[in-house]
């Protein structure tokens, strides 16, 4: 009696075990794996709020911590931001 009942807890166990498992794994490809698919066979660049040109990715510098890995603005924004902002400073 004692080794069957105690088989029969483990196999509850393992099953939910198991359930938890597969939830995780169907958090995870509905967060990660699933929208970034669509943004790298949809997208090969996008529009610069600052000029609003559409522009390839290549030019926008990269920037790791941002929702796309890119700069907001693409780089002859930046570069002229850049240089507003250096004369600012000097007067
Ligand atoms: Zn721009």
């Amino acid at each position: 009696m004692e080794t069957s009942t105690s088989l029969y807890q483990l196999v509850e166990m393992g099953v939910r075990l198991l359930s938890r498992i597969d939830a995780k794994l169907t958090r995870l490809t509905k967060a990660n794996i699933v929208p970034s698919e669509e943004d790298v066979s949809e997208k090969d660049g996008k529009v610069c709020p600052r000029c609003g040109q559409y522009k390839p990715f290549s030019a926008f510098n990269k920037k790791t911590h941002s929702v796309d890995g890119y700069q907001n603005y693409c780089r002859d924004c930046i570069h002229e931001y850049q240089k507003v902002y250096r004369n600012n400073k000097k007067q």
